[in-house]
């Protein structure tokens, strides 16, 4: 018989419903190669298994953590805190860095945080090279989103024919259980309007998964609310079109990014919502109403001074939250629990372990579309992770 050991968690979370306190699991063999026996309460455990070997309280036991939002073509660009616009400005300054090799360095970093499971996350990506190296090479689960930017509506016909014909290229490379294809129209003020409904309304028909950024700065809000300031002036600049040209309505106080999205019936797609923290209490029950899912990214907010995203009004409404790591350059690290411990110190007394921990699993995988693993009887103890 194997020998069996005993694990206990201040928070165990087993997939389902909130993470519970004084809850373990016992394992048949080591803790990667064996599978799980029983889980429950700890005192219970050790009463029914005297003879496990118990290990030391770890603070989580939970499936794997899933990554929702990643640049990984970003990962040799250098970590920057700047505020938003001027960020983007050295993005754009460092484009040429966004290469298949790049993305390598990515995955490695990726790879790195969970030893011995295959990493889960959700990436935006700017370099064909690199979608179809992720669709056809790489042993990982998730969502590869071919990203749009084209902020001129004089472009939108062309750049949507581009992009049907460039993801029914991608789509015949995707392999079951592996990384799917989803889209990415950047955000709701770089691209068009008039594209983002047509992108949007072909991605619904099509099955293919969205992430849209967006909420993101307080530039970005003035944006919409006034048609000025420092990101406002730079998508006229670099489009050679007026903002009411871009959006197709022209910004006012009644404008705000998802209700940008609402007109166009984008949300009707459900697209995975990523930062959101410049909203009004409107957007978050039409978020709610769509059944969108939400990821954060605490880190790269706080380095682009985005500001804090406001969790307790998004969780009063019912909205599921993933967490994402964004990219290297804006968010310093790949690590989905680096962004965990950032977050906790982040809201403090004000956002409980138990939701952050859901948020990293549950949370992130349906941003993802896929199906929340659970630690239960029979389950491969090395899909469970001991953090
Ligand atoms: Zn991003």
């Amino acid at each position: 018989m194997n020998e069996l050991e005993l694990w206990g968690a201040d928070f165990f979370y087993s997939g389902m419903g909130l993470p519970q306190e004084d809850v373990g699991m016992v394992v048949s063999g080591s803790s990667v190669g064996g599978t799980v026996v029983t889980t429950g309460k700890l005192e219970e455990l050790r009463r029914i298994y005297p003879h496990a070997l118990e290990k030391p309280t770890v603070s989580v036991i939970a499936p794997v953590p899933a990554n929702a939002h990643t640049h990984l073509d970003m990962s040799t660009i250098p970590f920057k805190r700047d505020s938003y616009t001027p960020w983007i400005g050295y993005v754009v300054q460092n484009r040429e860095q966004r290469t298949l090799e790049s993305a390598k360095v990515g995955l490695e970093l990726l790879g790195q945080v969970i030893p011995s499971s295959r990493p889960i996350f959700g990436d935006i990506v700017f370099n064909p090279e690199v979608m179809r190296f992720l669709l056809t090479q790489v042993e990982a689960r998730g969502v590869a989103y071919w990203e749009v930017f084209a902020p001129n509506p004089a472009d939108a016909d062309r750049v949507f024919n581009e992009t049907v014909a460039q993801m029914r290229e991608f789509k015949a490379l995707e392999r079951p259980e592996k990384i799917r294809l989803g889209l990415s129209p950047h955000t709701a003020h770089t691209v068009s309007g008039e594209l983002l409904r047509r992108l949007v309304h072909w991605a619904k028909a099509e099955g293919v998964p969205l992430q849209i950024h967006l909420g993101e700065s307080p530039a970005e809000w003035q944006l919409f609310q006034s048609g000025t300031g420092p990101l406002a002036e730079m998508m006229e600049r670099i489009s050679g079109a007026t903002l009411t040209e871009i959006l197709g309505v022209e910004p006012s106080s009644e404008l705000t990014p998802v209700g940008q999205l609402a007109r166009l019936g984008v949300l009707e797609a459900r697209p995975t919502l990523i930062h959101m923290v410049h909203v009004s209490e409107t957007d978050v029950q039409q978020i709610a109403r769509a059944g969108c899912v939400v990821v954060t990214c605490p880190r790269s907010n706080a380095a682009l001074e985005c500001g804090r995203f406001d969790w307790s009004l998004f969780a009063r409404y019912g909205i599921e939250i993933g967490l994402g790591t964004d990219s290297v350059a804006s968010g310093e690290s790949l690590n989905i629990l680096d962004e965990l411990e950032f977050a906790k110190n982040l809201y403090g007394d004000g956002l409980s372990m138990r939701s952050l921990v859901r948020a990293a699993v549950k949370g992130s995988y349906r941003a993802l579309g896929l199906e929340v693993p659970r630690v239960r009887r029979g389950e491969v103890a090395g899909n469970v992770r001991v953090w």
